[in-house]
């Protein structure tokens, strides 16, 4: 038994794919599994399949192939117990805008079978812990784009799920209430729950998430220790743009560079150099640079890194 317990996953996917009606494939064959009281983020840049994965998790999509499995159950045969156990605060905003925030989650609780009694205490604990308890008898449609997500995340608590599944809960949200939000999302983890969030946020996993699956048109390419992950994007590509026209990149001793145009100039700097290293160089070859950025985000530089080592059949993107 106790055997038994130590192996149980959170959730564990083996081999899932997803092919819609129209011919779509969305998935094609993940496998994945997450450690009870884990916080694991699954990354991915938009139609990566991040939400068909959680939809079918949460019985919202019918798989194709594959198997799910939430603490043990079966999804094919066992999916009420498993649904008991997933609280899932979706991407879209899907709340009855003409009822009261109180009754949304009031409502919810019934769902899932709580005593009225309980149901009202958890109501009132989720909401109070949500800072929308003075709201609890305004309108839905009455609330901020930030407090609407609140409320959807009250709602997915009510029945105190094990699993909490978040489909980009920060999309759109402004920087304060996002933060607000990632501190009680760590305090809930700490508490006992595991969390499971998408996001196309590097920042976003990075602050909240032990475990990342980086995920890119329906396949797993990243599958480890967030701490594993970071250490891939040690490197930083500044982009200059030079006072001088070139005609082909000038070599600077400790840096990748790369002519992007007559007079931008791309430099990658490792991590045992700086900026200061950088303008001596460029010093030393009379190079005049009129102003500097750091190249788009870091997430798009690691999905780079890890397709063109997928491509390349390096090991690079293995979990060390
Ligand atoms: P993500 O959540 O990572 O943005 P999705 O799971 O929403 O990705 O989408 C994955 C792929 O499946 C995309 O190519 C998307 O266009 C497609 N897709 C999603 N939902 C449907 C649907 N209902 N019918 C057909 N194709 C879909």
């Amino acid at each position: 038994m106790v055997t038994i317990r130590r192996l149980m996953k959170a959730l564990s996917i083996k081999n899932l794919q997803k092919t819609y009606a129209n011919g779509n494939q969305a998935l094609g064959g993940i496998n994945f599994s997450v450690d009870v009281g884990d916080f694991y983020a699954l990354l991915g840049p938009n139609g990566a399949g991040k939400t068909t994965a959680i939809g079918i998790i949460t019985s919202l999509v019918n798989k194709s192939r594959g198997e799910v499995e939430v603490f043990g159950h079966n999804i094919d045969n066992d999916l009420a117990a498993a649904k008991e156990c997933i609280g899932l605060v979706p991407q879209e905003i899907n709340l009855n805008l003409w009822e009261k925030v109180g009754s949304i989650v009031w409502t919810q609780a019934g769902y899932y079978g709580l005593k009225s009694r309980l149901a009202q205490e958890r109501t009132e604990k989720y909401l109070r812990a949500l800072r929308l308890w003075d709201r609890r008898n305004d309108i839905a449609r009455s609330l901020s784009g930030g407090m609407k997500r609140r409320l959807m995340i009250a709602r997915a608590l009510v029945h105190e799920p094990r699993l909490l599944i978040l489909d980009e809960p920060t999309a759109g949200v402004d920087i304060e209430i996002r933060r607000s939000m990632w501190d009680y999302l760590r305090q809930i983890n700490e508490a006992g729950t595991t969390i499971i969030l998408t996001t196309h946020y590097l920042e976003e996993a990075e602050s909240l998430c032990r475990h990342v699956a980086i995920i890119d048109e329906g396949k797993i390419i990243e599958d480890a220790r967030m701490s594993t992950v970071l250490r891939k994007l040690q490197r930083e590509v500044f982009v200059l743009s030079l006072a001088q026209q070139f005609d082909t990149a000038p070599e600077l001793e400790g840096f990748r560079t790369t002519l992007r145009e007559d007079r931008e100039l791309e430099v990658e700097m490792g991590p045992s150099h700086n900026l200061n290293d950088l303008f001596k160089e460029l010093d030393a070859h009379n190079i005049s640079v009129v102003s500097l950025r750091n190249k788009s985000n870091r997430l798009e530089e690691l999905f780079m890194r890890l397709v063109e080592s997928k491509h390349n059949g390096s090991q690079e993107a293995q979990d060390a």
